[in-house]
């Protein structure tokens, strides 16, 4: 598949949209407009990449609504070379999203068959996030840690304490809680032991898992 002028201008209504539904980050913006989501879909869903929709990318696992991926990365205040942890890599899309904010992007991914596919895309589209893991993401990365910030793209059942024990001072952690439906939180860390907590409105995400299959 190829990133024609039609993509660009696809994307270029789709950054219109999200601004529309409230996406105010000018640098979140501009990263939808250049990247090729089409690309992170299988050819079949092609058309309608530029929707602001969900869709499956195999292994039982969705590509994040683009909105979602916008607003999480709002969240998150990203300036050039902070550091930052994604919990479910899955397509690389929201990943793709922070490298190309300037991030740092270290991300975990429990999913073998993604983590191969997304290992061999990112780079084919010049997309070089500093390391890419198959792990288990309640964990984190303890060796590369501590994070100016931490994205879960799946919903937890509960926030992993590992995750916040890899935060920063002042950093943030923006997390879905919830089983069926999650509310978007956001955690920031104020000391060692101190955690402010704001709460977002419901989304909906893919689980997620605590064991591998
Ligand atoms: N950021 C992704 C969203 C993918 S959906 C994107 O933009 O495409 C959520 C992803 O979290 C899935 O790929 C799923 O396999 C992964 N996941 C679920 N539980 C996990 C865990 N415990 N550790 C790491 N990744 C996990």
């Amino acid at each position: 598949m190829k990133d024609t002028s039609k993509h660009q201008g696809l994307r270029n209504q789709l950054a219109k949209q999200l601004e529309e539904k409230g996406i105010i980050d000018k640098n979140v913006l501009e990263a939808i407009k250049k990247i090729p989501r089409h690309l992170f879909l299988n050819s079949s869903f092609e058309d309608f990449a530029y929707l602001d929709k969900a869709f499956p990318i195999g292994a039982g696992q969705t590509i994040s609504q683009p909105y979602t991926v916008a607003f999480q990365s709002q969240l998150l205040e990203v300036k050039k070379e902070h550091k930052i942890l994604e919990i479910g890599t899955g397509s690389g899309y929201q990943t793709a999203v922070l490298c190309v904010m300037g991030a740092k992007v270290f991300s975990v991914e429990r999913q073998n068959e993604l983590f191969k596919t997304t290992s061999l895309l990112l780079p084919k589209l010049g997309i070089r996030p500093k390391h890419l893991s198959f792990g288990d993401g309640y964990k984190g990365l303890p060796q590369y840690a501590p994070f100016d910030s931490i994205i879960v793209t799946a919903g937890a059942p509960f926030i992993p304490q590992p995750l916040m024990a890899q935060l920063k001072i002042g950093g943030k952690l923006v997390i879905p809680l919830g089983e069926e439906n999650q509310i978007m939180t956001m955690l920031v860390r104020k000391n060692e032991t101190q955690f402010e907590k704001h709460e977002f409105g419901e989304f909906r995400f893919v689980p997620l898992l605590e064991d591998k299959n």
